[in-house]
């Protein structure tokens, strides 16, 4: 996943008075209830002390690092399962070989692709990724990005799940990074923050934690923008597979039980 960038840096420099709402959103309820798995012990007030935490610790993230939507749809596929500093340099050759627009990437050869995006590992198949999704784009949306995004919110999210390569969390940064789509992106460090903090529990769908997450939080872009940002700064530097750093961590007084090997 991506570190901070230039992409709604302004959007987020609002944010520090959260709780707040965006104009038109719900707030949402107090206490939720998943499913049938039981009560959750999460609510709103948890999330955001959660939110409150992390945001006065390390403060905006500016996320998503990327110049247009269609650099950070590109940046979401590529940056499955490697680290963006290899996904930086593949935007840049698509960058300066000028095709990072969708007619480059559909109408350049796919050995050339492949070729141009090589440091992003598993590069043949991220190569037919992208094109499956530009050709998606011009068959659904005569290649708009701004019809794509004008779709709503719950039919554009099942359209992009139906397309080749695309899994929920790549979903999910596309509407919300790319399309500023009200919907949370889960990864691997909100899972393990969550199960950390028994807020979930490792059985937990990649769905069940999304909709935690929608349910008792305001429905709104920047803070879940900002809010996902800084669970991942969190993941990455402080709640490690391995050796957490508790001891250093903004979220250390909300967390229930030491944990085993934490610092
Ligand atoms: S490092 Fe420790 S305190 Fe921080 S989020 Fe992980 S489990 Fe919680």
């Amino acid at each position: 996943m991506p570190p901070g960038g230039r992409y709604l840096a302004k959007e987020m420099s609002a944010l520090h008075q959260l709780p707040q709402f965006e104009p038109g959103s719900e707030p949402a309820p107090q206490t939720v209830r998943l499913d049938a798995s039981g009560p959750s012990r999460v609510s709103q007030p948890i999330l955001l002390s959660y939110y409150d935490a992390l945001f006065a610790a390390h403060g905006p993230q500016h996320w998503w690092p990327g110049r247009t939507p269609f650099e950070v749809i590109v940046g979401a596929i590529l940056t499955q399962n490697t680290s963006w500093t290899n996904v930086e340099r593949c935007i840049e050759n698509l960058r300066r070989e000028k095709l990072l627009t969708p007619r480059g990437i559909e109408t350049v050869a796919p050995a050339r692709l492949a070729r141009l995006i090589r440091s992003s590992g598993y590069f043949r198949q991220k190569a037919k990724k992208l094109k499956t999704f530009v050709r998606f784009l011009r068959e659904a949306y005569h290649g708009s990005l701004t019809k794509m995004f004008d779709t709503s919110t719950a039919i554009l999210r099942e359209r992009l799940l139906e397309v080749h390569g695309i899994g929920p969390e790549t979903a999910d940064s596309i509407l919300l990074y790319a399309g500023k789509h009200p919907v949370f992106v889960v990864d691997a460090y909100s899972r393990r923050i969550l199960e950390r903090h028994e807020l979930t529990e490792a059985k937990h769908s990649y769905e069940h934690i999304r909709q935690l997450f929608e349910n008792s939080l305001p429905r709104s872009v920047a803070l879940y923008n900002e809010f996902h940002a800084l669970i991942v700064h969190t993941g990455k530097h402080y709640c490690r597979a391995r050796n957490p750093r508790c001891g250093e961590c903004a979220l250390n007084s909300l967390l229930p039980g030491r944990i085993a090997g934490a610092s």
